[in-house]
């Protein structure tokens, strides 16, 4: 351990007890977030939570100007928020995750247990539903530091630890990070699990070595079944490119998982259709279902999830369950828009068990999910299916 290192691991000895000794014991408005193990890197800052839940965003803990982290800072930085918390203008103040607590004697963490990276920008896709328009500057990388740095310095100081530390990478898009492979190789030789969310377009063979050797979880998001939607989604010409990436990752046996984000530009039945058969053959195993953030949480506008939505998430289900491929469905799901789902989900499995197996045959795919979705809408009582299709719920 190189001397910066090592004073750097007693001095986080040090000041964590110094936080336990001020605060442990006491009743006060707390949040796990606040314990020293989790914090997301962002340009300029060390904040203390990837997503805060209110709109004051995730509280500053210290700024980031070199690529290590100063015990006395960072905890020091903590110690002012949690103080600042117990009055009405602390920084987490209208957070619902601020409740009040008995603090245990010790919690101030001894080492980090979640990173995660929010200081680059740029990215080679242009979604639709994108919401950092600074991500649209494709070829363009702006890293605030050196992650590989930042990476080596917390493993000398035994702050990560094999096994027990995960670094997940937020957006844009990593792969064009100059430093990413050789960052993902450290993270991955280091038993360090890492969750990376890529566009796909870049293939990355230190990706492919971390699926093996089964410390990474590995997320592409294709929204789409054919080229042509993958173009009007995605913005860009690559879906092939993603597709071949897609089958290579998940031959790896991997935690590779494939998402499919449901809204109004992708929901018709042939997508899906198309989506689940070429998923099916590039041998995916896991299948994440998510909805676009604003249709789901917006109550009305162009974007509002309608009934053709909800089939389509449910026919994404049953139809990977199907192929014996695990599917689910992301929190963001509204309860009420999960109930819908499942109802019509049932609806779907059984009136497959009732259409027998011989006549099924004779009729190819697609129109077999049709006549199964106009089945479903009768059932509901609705008379005109693709005039209803289209109405908002
Ligand atoms: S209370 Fe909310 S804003 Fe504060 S650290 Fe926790 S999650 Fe973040
Ligand atoms: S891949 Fe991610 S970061 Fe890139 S444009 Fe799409 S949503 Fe934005």
């Amino acid at each position: 351990m190189n001397a910066e290192c090592k004073s750097a691991a007693s001095e986080w000895s040090r000041y964590s007890l110094s936080v336990d000794n001020e605060f442990g014991g006491k009743c006060l408005n707390h949040c796990a977030c606040l314990n020293g193990a989790i914090f997301a890197v962002t340009p300029g800052f060390l904040r203390a939570c990837g997503s805060a839940t209110h709109d004051k965003g995730s509280p500053i803990i210290c700024e980031y100007l070199k690529p290590t982290i100063d015990p006395e800072e960072f905890l020091g930085g903590l110690s002012t928020i949690i103080r600042q918390n117990q009055t009405n203008t602390g920084p987490c103040v209208g957070c619902r995750r601020l409740v009040q607590t008995i603090m245990p004697r010790q919690f101030a963490a001894t080492f980090f247990s979640t990173i995660s990276l929010h200081d680059f920008c740029g990215c080679n896709s242009q979604c639709v539903y994108c919401g950092g328009s600074e991500y649209f500057l494709p070829e363009k990388y702006v890293a605030s530091l050196d992650h590989e740095i930042l990476f080596s310095n917390l493993l000398e100081a035994k702050l990560i630890r094999p096994e027990l530390t995960s670094v997940e990478w937020g957006g844009g898009e990593p792969t064009m990070l100059n430093t990413f492979e050789s960052t993902v190789r450290l993270l991955r030789s280091n038993k360090i699990r890492q969750v990376i969310n890529t566009s796909g377009i870049r293939y990355s063979n230190a990706i492919e070595e971390a699926l093996r050797d089964r410390v990474a979880t590995v997320r592409i998001s294709v929204d789409s079944g054919t080229n042509e939607t993958y173009f009007k989604v995605k913005r860009n010409p690559h879906s092939d490119s993603v597709w071949e990436s897609i089958r290579r990752y998940a031959s790896t046996g991997g935690d590779f998982i494939l998402k499919y984000i449901v809204f109004g530009m992708n929901s018709d039945i042939e997508e899906i259709d198309c989506f689940v058969r070429r998923a099916q053959s590039a041998g995916v195993t896991k299948v994440c279902i998510s909805v676009e953030a604003h249709s789901a949480h917006s109550p009305s506008g162009d974007m509002r999830i309608t009934l053709r939505e909800l089939v389509a998430a449910s026919l994404i289900h049953n139809l990977m369950k199907a192929g014996n491929v695990e599917a689910y469905f992301e929190s963001i799901w509204l309860p009420d828009h999960i109930d819908k789902i499942e109802q019509i989900g049932n609806f779907q499995s059984n009136l497959s068990r009732i259409i027998s197996p011989e006549r099924e045959k004779e009729v190819n795919p697609t129109l077999r999910l049709l006549r199964r979705i106009r089945r479903l809408l009768r059932d509901l009582g609705i008379r005109h299916p693709r005039s209803l299709l289209r109405k908002r719920l």
